[in-house]
């Protein structure tokens, strides 16, 4: 998928006692910019201020390297909205003055209560500063009565629902939070001798040279102090629920998933559908990037050759990556080009990780063809994407997701291929290893009862 129908909602870190944790979290937040293009910030603690330098855009756009911002610990985020517009006052971290005093905080993902919360809160004479469902937390915890911080996100956090991983930068330490099902990714590292860390994905402790210790819990509330590390449980344990489309697209490849690499996750599904759905083809086709190794599987397991038959263009400005729906269908012709000698003549076995609006897919076949592919049959490393998702990716809307309404032979028609499959749902979880996963969005059930539309 080039990007252009599925969104991450964010990505986080943070880190607890380094003397340069400024450009730590700076690098860390760099490493997961892909999660979110939107805005991006980092907050640093110095001598018992918080100060927050953030900003839209890029994070190289957004906040200068060269600010310094001095201190020994930090949490930093990249944004892209599924709730709350996309605008200045949502960018984050957001920076809260509470009876704890200063506190920052940086989310991922998507409250299915927050409008509920936020009513409750906005009642009770809370005033938000931005339209982003994140503050909720920190209204939350300057409500609680409890005396202490730990406690009070605790009791905070068991009023949440939906998928959500929070960093929490304070006077005492940073906090990491996962929701009870552990849909959003969180995990945690150490430098060797060093820091404790914090982050959406593995991908950014080896930007800073740290380990992976373990996944933050589903249901767990880590506090790093200067005493190290203590957990704290806000939720009874349950059955994980770890979203899939991290796995199938948005964590970067070079990320751990439940303790594995998200590289070779995709080649098993890439496998998976080889044995499922064999194309009648010359040779196999991954859309760049995030396809390519579930590409590679495919013509493993079919015998096939790969071959690198689309190439993407690296220097696409920010604008073809914004949420504006007009640029969406422009951007792919520039964001992709196909590479006459590989398929020339040949019949193409297109693999792509996904398929929600068809859009995108009926460009790259439009690309291939006229390049001089014969045939182009397409072939979906997850299953058909039906059910929009409320815990923090933006799907779009329901209407606009094309498998919910169309039948296999009219989305192959709208795609123009000569033959369309997807990966079974059951084929997914036997590639996946188990079935800790949440399969919502494939018509598989809301594993967090969803209360009401967010706008996003
Ligand atoms: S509904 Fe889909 S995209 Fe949303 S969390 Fe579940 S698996 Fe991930």
């Amino acid at each position: 998928m080039t990007g252009d129908d599925l969104r991450e909602a964010c990505g986080v870190f943070g880190i607890w006692q380094d003397p340069a944790a400024f450009t730590k979290a700076y690098w860390g937040a760099f490493s997961l910019q892909h999660r979110g293009q939107e805005s991006a910030g980092v907050a640093v603690m110095n001598e018992g201020k918080i100060a927050v330098a953030k900003g839209m855009g890029l994070l190289q756009d957004a906040v200068k390297l060269d600010a310094a911002l001095r201190g020994s610990a930090a949490i930093s985020h990249v944004r892209y909205s599924t709730t709350g517009e996309s605008s200045a006052m949502n960018a984050q971290p957001l920076l809260m003055h509470t009876r704890f005093g200063p506190l920052a905080l940086a989310h991922n993902g998507n409250l299915v209560n927050h409008e509920r919360l936020r009513r409750q809160l906005e009642a009770e004479g809370a005033i938000f500063q931005g339209t982003s469902d994140s503050e909720v937390l920190a209204h939350l915890v300057a409500r609680r009565p409890e005396s202490d911080l730990a406690t009070a996100l605790k009791e905070a956090a068991r009023q949440l629902s939906g998928g959500f991983a929070f960093v929490v930068l304070s006077r005492e330490g940073v906090f990491g939070i996962r929701d009870p099902l552990g849909i959003r990714p969180l995990v945690l590292g150490r430098i060797p001798g060093g820091a404790w860390v914090l982050a959406s994905e593995t991908c950014a402790f080896d930007m800073v040279g740290a380990h992976m210790m373990r996944e933050v819990e589903p249901g767990e509330l880590v506090r790093i102090t200067a005493s190290g590390v203590e957990s704290v449980r806000f939720a009874e344990r349950m059955a994980e629920r770890a979203c899939a489309f991290e796995v199938i697209y948005f964590a970067r490849p070079d990320s751990l998933a439940q303790g594995e690499s998200m590289h070779l996750k995709r080649r098993l599904l890439g496998k998976q559908l080889a044995l499922e759905a064999p194309a009648p083809a010359d040779v196999v086709v991954g859309v760049p990037d995030s396809s390519l190794p579930a590409a590679m599987g495919y013509a493993e397991a079919s015998g096939l050759p790969f071959d690198f038959g689309l190439v993407k263009n690296r220097y696409i400005a920010r604008t073809f990556i914004a949420p504006d729906p007009e640029w969406r269908a422009q951007g792919v012709q520039l964001k992709l080009s196909a590479v006459k000698e590989v398929v020339e003549g040949r019949r193409v076995a297109l693999i792509d990780d996904s398929l929600v609006r068809g859009t995108t897919s009926r460009h790259i076949v439009r690309l291939l063809r006229s390049a001089g592919a014969k045939e182009v049959h397409m072939r979906i490393a997850s299953p058909p994407y039906r059910d929009p998702c409320h815990y923090g990716i933006d799907t779009s809307r329901a209407g606009e997701l094309a498998a919910r309404h169309l039948s296999l032979e009219a989305l192959t028609a709208r795609v123009g291929a000569d033959s369309l499959a997807f990966l079974s749902p059951e084929g997914l979880m036997a590639a996946l290893g188990s079935d800790r996963w949440c399969l919502a969005c494939f018509g598989r059930g809301y594993p967090v009862p969803v209360e009401e539309e967010e706008d996003g």
